[in-house]
């Protein structure tokens, strides 16, 4: 099956570049962990491959699996396997911008997106305005007329979990003459495709959901104009920022149950999401499924269901959401998201703490939940019992 065909969303999660081992009959790409192919006289590649960081054959599964994803029935779609998702973001960049250009990025962006764009690109010459990205005229206006060469959000946003209307800012970035980048990450293929909407290129960690085990690291590009693509292509290999078989492997594994899990992680988040609204020590709730969620319109018409992310505030500042962070027992506390266990974490001092003193700060009270695919009732008791003492 290739990303030219169209079955169901797990169909292409399960088969989509994963034809049995022609050798062996393996219903299962094998870890092909070399990093060199013999040749049949030089130049004479056997099956296309030649150095793994050019190419890997656990690797095109995955590739090819992600167009599928993101991209069904688009020809020209090609996925980009990386490192980890910085490293897809910091190819994305190098290949597309070069010193003098600018980019729009979200005013609450992932705290690594933003020190990649202030530490990294911004050295490089390449500058960024953060903007409210749930404001398509906000985004327009942050444009700089010529200069301006990527329009970069994230939709939900991390940690905030705000919406962009994507459709919406493709218009905005045809206008300027930019790339609309979306990073994905929290939605996952499954909940959202920014392709169809009009995306020039798809980002994932797919360290999160796609994964979805906690056991590694990797990131991930989709895009379909061949321009692009050829270009990514070019860096993917001249950068060399590529992940290795097994950690391919792992990825590809965890994309065939991406829908089941994902449908729970909604449901789970649901529930939560309605019982801290209820909670007396918490100010605010941010799930995007909540009628009074400002994108709650754009969300339900761009993704599936809302997502297993769940941030809020909660009385008494810091150290109250500090002492809820340690509270939790079933709730692990750690940084990262979409793995199958619940995760809870404080922003301000953990995954955003890059982003201290800048107009991306987040709000010191907050507190972020990854929530898991355990039995809800569990979820939702240790969630009571350890904002029990903070209110
Ligand atoms: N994008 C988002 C939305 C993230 O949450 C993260 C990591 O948390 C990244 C990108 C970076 O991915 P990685 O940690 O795989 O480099």
């Amino acid at each position: 099956m290739t990303a030219g065909d169209h079955p169901g969303f797990s169909t292409r999660a399960i088969h989509a570049g994963q034809e049995p081992d022609p050798l062996t009959g393996a219903v299962v790409p094998p870890i092909y962990q070399v990093s060199t192919y013999a040749q049949d006289g030089v130049g004479g590649l056997r099956g296309g491959y030649e150095y793994s960081r050019s190419g890997n054959p656990t690797r095109t599964a995955l590739e090819e699996c992600l167009a599928a994803l993101e991209a069904p029935g688009v020809p020209s779609a090609a996925g980009l396997a990386f490192a980890s998702g910085l490293a897809a973001e910091d190819t994305l960049i190098r290949t597309t911008c070069r010193p003098g250009d600018h980019a729009v990025i979200p005013n609450d962006a992932y705290g690594g997106t933003y020190r990649l764009f202030a530490k990294v690109a911004g050295p490089w010459g390449v500058e960024h305005t953060p903007a409210p990205i749930a404001d398509p005229q906000a985004v327009a206006d942050a444009v700089i007329p010529g200069r301006t060469r990527l329009i970069w959000v994230e939709t939900p946003t991390n940690p905030l979990l705000g919406i962009a209307d994507i459709a919406a800012l493709a218009g905005v970035a045809e206008a300027a003459g930019a790339l609309l980048v979306v990073d994905s990450t929290f939605a996952s293929p499954y909940l959202q495709q920014p392709l169809a909407l009009g995306a020039d290129v798809v980002v994932h960690s797919t360290t999160k959901y796609l994964g979805g085990h906690s056991d590694v690291i990797g990131g991930a590009l989709v895009a379909t104009d061949p321009e692009v693509v050829q270009g990514l292509r070019f860096h993917q290999n001249a950068m060399g920022a590529v992940p290795g078989p097994l950690d391919c492997w792992l990825v590809l594994r965890g994309i065939k149950t991406l829908a089941v899990r994902m449908e729970r992680h909604c449901a789970n988040a649901r529930v939560i999401a309605h019982m801290l609204v209820e909670h007396p020590a918490v100010t605010e709730v941010m799930w995007p499924g909540l009628a009074l969620h400002p994108g709650h319109e754009v969300a339900r018409t761009q993704m599936r269901d809302f997502g297993g992310m769940v941030s809020f505030r909660v009385v008494g500042g810091q150290s109250a959401a500090l002492e809820v962070c340690a509270r939790t027992r079933v709730f692990t506390l750690g940084e990262s998201l979409g793995g199958v266990e619940s995760l809870i974490e404080h922003p301000g001092r953990m995954t955003h703490a890059s982003a201290a003193g800048s107009p991306l700060q987040v709000p010191d009270d907050l507190v972020r939940l990854s929530v898991g695919i355990e039995d809800v009732e569990d979820l939702v008791a240790d969630l009571q019992q350890a904002l029990g003492s903070a209110a």
